[in-house]
């Protein structure tokens, strides 16, 4: 018998959906593992098997699920409320609506130490660190402890942290991930050791986490077995996608929280492994289903629904040459002419120009915006197409790229309500005390140290005779953290007070104030969406809204829009149309990522990524030059840039621009080829420095 909303499915998929789901209802069963290739349905399987889950009576409010962003947990839930209205008709919104545990990882692991703050010893009213956040802290605590004076080559607050972070992620000692990813810091060993201490001592003082900490806390909470026997018998089912980019850390909390597996299903390709810079594992996969005693099943797919023969076969071509690999090429019945094109263009001027000119063409074809989707290694690649977007008047947004919480002014409000929540948050309290007028760095110090130690800090703030010069802006300032303390205003009323508060000094501090009042009115209404003060600031610091061309920074809701996203954050989705530019050595694989085979294999990967999220067009660009000041002005330094060595020529079509004249022979071309590599990389790096 087949249910009416399992048969789209392919019987492998089918067999994946009702794993472990009897007559009798839903079990939780031993663990299963999904392992496939691009667009081969992993993740409308996993939908379809969280539907089937509670068509057949398992409690949604105990289901857990696990995805890469926000954006994919969302439009999961609403892709397994479609799948079960087909059986339970318009009931079936109150069955979806229940399904709250569905989120990032982090996200999760916010919620549930939040849950078990009591147990765990700590505070519940602890405030999360995005990563400038982090940084900011180290780079506070890296001054008090002498360490950026003393030797200006000490490694910059962003190293610092990714080391920290690589260390703790991967659970591998520090000297060896000097040795292995940061050689060049490898002399700095012991100043680093000392600075991670008092990075960590800081932050449990402050009452702080960070995004390690999130997967930290959470795996020596389930280490603890009663704990996790609480924990994990929360939920009956545990589903992760996107499982080929889990860390150690990850796996080892699926793993306390259902020991012998049951309920717990995995989904995911290992040659779509792009994380392993924050130590996400391949191993996490390929060892799963020996991790448990009886072993997990597997269920492998190999059909393609997604791309049509020509760009499956391109997308293979690339990954057929990969080292190690467990899934299998995959086949599709989606026949076309039209082979992938890979067009060289003559410098990035040209290649933004006939990006643009082909997405104008496929939207008289009838393609919208959001059918398209232009693709690059790193977020300032696309700076030159954003020009020639923002000129051409072309809506879009930018996935992985600046985000709306990057703004300072959406920072400035944030800390604010972050700051009432936890006045021990240092980064927070610093950043807002300097806002009022008279108050520097040393200033706002003192008196975060002095209130810190206090069991009511914002009481003892009251108490603090007002610095001098800051008038009547520290009477509002106070009265504005106590309001916000006390909770006078409820959720959201709360975010409408610290606007009023902010509003003068945004005058004051921005000559935009007014495109600047408009974000914070739309921050507003993204807060009116959220239950509470607590979740509304754990969702914005984990996954916050992307930036668009339109000044506001939020979404566009209802208009069409480009889509344009790293190739890392584009992980999961697929458009019709599909642009990958800079497809050049030295871009990809990006000239940071050649040291290791491992690093050129993840880059091999990436590009199969980015190729495999194509549908029906896919088009590679290559500029031949690249300036190395910024703008093409006559006469500017230039060097030339091979072609990706990741691309089969023989499954692609090749394009010249030829609307173009096209480039003269110059000096440049007799310059030694590897300096060139490092020429284009360097200008890469420094270009939006
Ligand atoms: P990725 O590896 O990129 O995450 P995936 O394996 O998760 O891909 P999905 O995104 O689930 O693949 O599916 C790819 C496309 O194929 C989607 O448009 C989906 O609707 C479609 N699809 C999946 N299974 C079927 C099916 N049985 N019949 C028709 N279309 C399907
Ligand atoms: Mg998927």
């Amino acid at each position: 018998m087949t249910a009416a909303h399992l048969e789209t499915l392919n019987d492998r998929q089918k067999s994946a959906v009702v794993h472990g789901i009897g007559p009798e209802g839903a079990k939780a069963e031993g663990p299963l593992l999904i392992i496939a290739g691009a667009g081969s349905g992993k993740t409308n399987t996993l939908a379809h098997r969280v539907a089937h889950l509670i068509v057949n009576g398992a409690d949604p409010r105990r289901i857990l699920l696990m995805t890469f962003s926000r954006r994919a947990a969302n439009e999961m839930a609403r892709r397994v409320e479609r799948i079960c209205r087909k059986v339970l008709g318009t009931n079936a919104g109150v069955l979806t609506d229940a399904l709250t545990w569905a989120g990032t990882f982090h996200g999760i692991g916010a919620r549930i130490l939040r849950d078990y703050a009591y147990e765990i010893g700590l505070d519940p009213g602890f405030t999360i660190h995005d990563r400038e956040d982090s940084a900011d802290l180290m780079n506070l605590i890296r001054h008090d402890l002498g360490l950026s004076k003393t030797e200006s080559r000490f490694p910059t607050k962003g190293t610092c942290l990714a080391i920290y972070s690589r260390a703790v992620n991967s659970e591998t000692p520090l000297a060896e991930v000097l040795r292995s990813a940061y050689p060049w810091c490898a002399t700095w060993e012991k100043e680093l050791r000392d600075l991670f201490a008092a990075y960590v001592e800081a932050k449990q003082a402050q009452n702080v986490l960070d995004y390690d900490d999130l997967l930290l806390y959470w795996a020596q909470t389930v280490s603890d077995p009663d704990l996790a026997a609480d924990i994990g018998g929360r939920f009956d089912h545990m589903l992760v996608d996107e499982y080929q980019d889990t860390n150690r850390l990850q796996s080892s909390i699926l793993k306390a929280m259902k020991p012998d597996g049951r309920g717990l299903t995995v989904v995911g390709d290992d040659a779509q492994s792009i994380y392993s810079f924050r130590a996400a594992t391949i191993r996490n996969i390929l060892d799963f289903p020996a991790s448990f005693d009886p072993p997990a099943d597997i269920v492998t797919l190999d059909r393609n629904y997604r791309s049509t023969q020509p760009i499956l076969a391109a997308a293979n071509g690339v990954i057929d040459l990969a080292r190690e690999r467990f899934t299998k090429n995959l086949w599709t019945e989606r026949q076309s002419e039209d082979r992938p094109r890979l067009v060289t263009v003559r410098d990035e001027a040209e290649q933004a120009n006939y990006i643009v000119e082909q997405i104008l063409e496929n939207r008289e074809r009838g393609q919208t915006l959001k059918d398209q989707a232009v693709l690059f290694r790193a977020s300032h690649h696309s700076g030159p197409l954003e020009i020639e977007l923002t000129r051409r008047n072309i809506p879009f947004v930018k996935f992985g790229g600046l985000k709306f919480l990057d703004a300072a002014h959406v920072k400035d409000l944030l800390a604010a309500l972050r700051f009432a929540q936890n006045p021990r948050d240092k980064v927070a309290g610093f950043r807002l005390m300097q806002l009022l007028p008279g108050v520097g760095p040393q200033t706002a110090s003192k008196i975060l140290d002095a209130i810190a130690t206090d069991p009511q800090p914002l009481a003892a703030l009251a108490e603090i005779p007002p610095p001098p010069r800051t008038g009547e802006d520290w009477g509002r300032f106070v009265d504005m953290l106590n309001s916000l303390g006390k909770g006078e205003a409820g959720w959201p009323g709360e975010i409408e007070i610290a606007r009023l508060w902010y509003e003068p000094h945004l005058e004051r501090l921005h000559e935009d104030g007014d495109t600047r009042k408009a974000d914070l009115l739309q921050l507003g209404q993204i807060a009116s969406g959220y239950p509470s003060r607590d979740r509304f600031l754990t969702d914005l610091t984990l996954d916050p809204p992307d930036a668009t061309s339109d000044q506001a920074g939020v979404p566009l809701l209802d208009e069409d829009y480009l889509i344009l996203s790293t190739i890392h954050s584009a992980k999961g989705q697929e458009w019709t149309s599909v642009f990958v530019l800079n497809c050049v050595d030295g871009c990809i694989p990006s000239d940071l990522a050649v040291g290791t085979t491992a690093e050129i294999e993840e880059e091999r990967r990436l590009l199969y990524v980015a190729m495999t999220r194509a549908k029906d067009s896919l088009h590679l660009t290559i500029p031949q030059r690249f300036f190395t000041h910024g703008q093409n002005a006559q006469g500017d330094r230039h060097v030339y840039a091979a072609r990706t060595r990741f691309i089969p020529a023989t499954l692609l079509q090749f394009f010249e621009s030829s609307a173009w004249p096209q480039a003269q022979p110059s000096s440049g071309a007799t310059r030694d080829a590897r300096q060139i590599r490092l020429d284009v990389g360097a200008r890469m790096r420094g270009m939006w420095k």
